[in-house]
């Protein structure tokens, strides 16, 4: 029985553990770096190891002194989390080899599916649809365009670009090769038929140690920026009951087919306009929209995960698993919208969470707490649920109105327009949703009172000509003018 755990993670996905942990009695030590030795979650953990400089290859990349800090302290687990060395096969074989527990899937499993192209052709050898693909040197004319061209080594969207005629193809290449080379020290690319009406698509699985591969139906994370999950929700407003059915089904076969443990998603790309589904990756890892799973199910995944590596089976069987009401996930970014989105540094002056019925925050960071260029500047992921989608989406724009983050830019705002956008009230939204004249209908459409420019308007001004304490007390006092129920975006 795992009795005290290492957590190899920062931000919100350590402090998100550390819950699961206090609820199930597990010690935890968390390793940190420069950047985060006053973390809330530092502050939280059992114990803290400092392992080394802010940069992640200086830190939370180190295998060598992760394990280390695992081995010194006793413990008898190593929980990845999401990110940094979650996907890494050699790190969880070196877990295993220090005779402690790794959280996550066999390394196999990793490695198998941490190879998109391996994951594909394994994936087409159990019959599950995959995306038309190109090698490079085919026949020219027997390419459909448009064509997506991917990085092999990708993720996170980067390396992609969408090439519409054969006459742009081979300049395309080269610089999909350039950048992957840059990006990833790893210059091979693939080319996919584009499907132009795609809707992101994928389920989550659990597996244990004891053959049992169960699923907990799907998230739709078709709203995206850059091929980037922005808002993520489940249940998916698109599917049919065949459709969800034919697709958790194959991502639980697959499951099977590596002999899954622990928690798993299986991303699937779904043709809108013909009404097929297709494989594209699996993530061998928890996910960072897990908590709408969570929502919907009233299963915790991450405990479950902590159940599963203690060699248990599964506590329920498929048929047990049911979904209620309606989730949905914002990531909130420090960005500006205005400005590229270019990532918004520095101190958080003031940080209020909202706080409703069927509302959920999950965050790393408390006033005072810095977003530094080192890691992700997401600053919190919030969650809400409601009976179904329409009272969902209320209950978040009322949450994100709510929301009161000073000192940084924020997405929070352009976020508030995205669910007031038609196309995504009406569940109609595909993965170029946000690309495709979402900024001419930003312009165009008259812009509900503005709590969030407000207060950060007011944050800079009470911060430059006030005293600190008085500046304070300004603060609280909007904090709560803005919590006030009257308050309405669009109001
Ligand atoms: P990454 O590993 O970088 O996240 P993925 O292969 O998962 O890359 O793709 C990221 C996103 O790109 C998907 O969520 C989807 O929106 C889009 N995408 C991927 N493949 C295709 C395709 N063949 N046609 C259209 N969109 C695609």
């Amino acid at each position: 029985m795992i009795r005290r755990v290492l957590i190899a993670n920062r931000g919100e996905v350590a402090v998100r553990i550390i819950r699961a942990c206090r609820e199930l009695g597990i010690e935890t030590v968390l390793v940190y770096s420069d950047a985060d030795a006053h973390s809330l979650a530092v502050s939280m953990a059992d114990q803290a190891i400092y392992i080394g400089a802010a940069p992640a290859a200086e830190s939370y990349l180190r295998k060598d002194k992760i394990l280390e800090a695992a081995t010194q302290t006793n413990c008898d687990a190593v929980h990845p989390g999401f990110g940094f060395l979650s996907e890494n096969a050699e790190f969880a074989s070196l877990v295993r080899e220090a005779g402690l527990i790794f959280i996550g899937p066999d390394p196999d499993a990793i490695r198998t599916m941490g190879i998109k192209t391996k994951a594909l052709e394994l994936a087409r050898q159990l019959g599950i649809p995959t995306v038309p693909n190109y090698r490079e040197d085919q026949d020219r004319r027997a390419i459909e365009f448009p064509v997506l061209l991917k990085a092999a080594a990708g993720g996170g969207g980067k390396g992609m670009r969408i090439v519409r005629e054969q006459g742009e193809l081979a300049e395309a290449l080269e610089s999909v090769k350039r950048e992957a080379q840059k990006a990833f020290a790893d210059d091979r690319v693939y080319m996919e038929k584009y499907i132009e009406r795609a809707r992101h698509v994928e389920v989550q699985i659990f597996g244990d140690q004891h053959g049992n591969v169960i699923h907990l139906f799907e998230r739709d994370c078709s709203t995206q920026r850059r091929y980037q999950k922005i808002i993520e929700e489940s249940p998916s407003p698109f599917l049919m009951p065949d459709l969800r059915e034919q697709l958790c089904a194959a991502a639980v076969k697959l499951g099977q087919s590596v002999q899954y443990a622990n928690a798993g998603t299986v991303e699937f790309i779904v043709d809108e306009t013909a009404g097929r589904f297709y494989f594209m990756e699996m993530n061998t890892r928890l996910q960072v929209e897990h908590p709408v799973t969570e929502l919907v199910t009233g299963i915790d995944l991450v405990k479950l995960q902590f159940h599963v590596a203690n060699d248990l089976p599964l506590p329920f069987t498929q048929a047990d698993i049911t979904t209620r009401g309606h989730a949905i996930e914002c990531r909130i970014y420090a960005e500006d919208p205005a400005n590229s989105f270019l990532p918004s540094i520095g101190m958080i002056l003031k940080l209020v969470e909202p706080q409703a019925p069927g509302v959920r925050v999950d965050s790393g960071v408390i006033s005072g707490d810095e977003i530094s260029i080192h890691y992700d500047p997401m600053i919190a992921k919030l969650i809400v649920q409601g009976q179904d989608r329409r009272e969902a989406i209320r209950r978040m724009e009322q949450a994100l109105a709510q929301f009161v983050i000073m000192g940084l830019t924020t997405n929070i705002h352009f976020l508030g327009d995205v669910l007031r956008h038609p196309v995504f009230s009406e569940g109609r939204m595909t993965t170029r949703f946000i690309e495709s004249g979402f900024s001419e209908w930003q312009a165009a459409t008259p812009t509900p009172t503005d709590v969030i420019l407000i207060a950060a308007a007011l944050g800079e001004l009470l911060r430059q000509q006030t005293p600190q304490q008085e500046s304070d007390t300004a603060l609280d006092r909007f904090s709560a003018w803005s919590q006030r129920d009257s308050f309405r975006v669009g109001g």
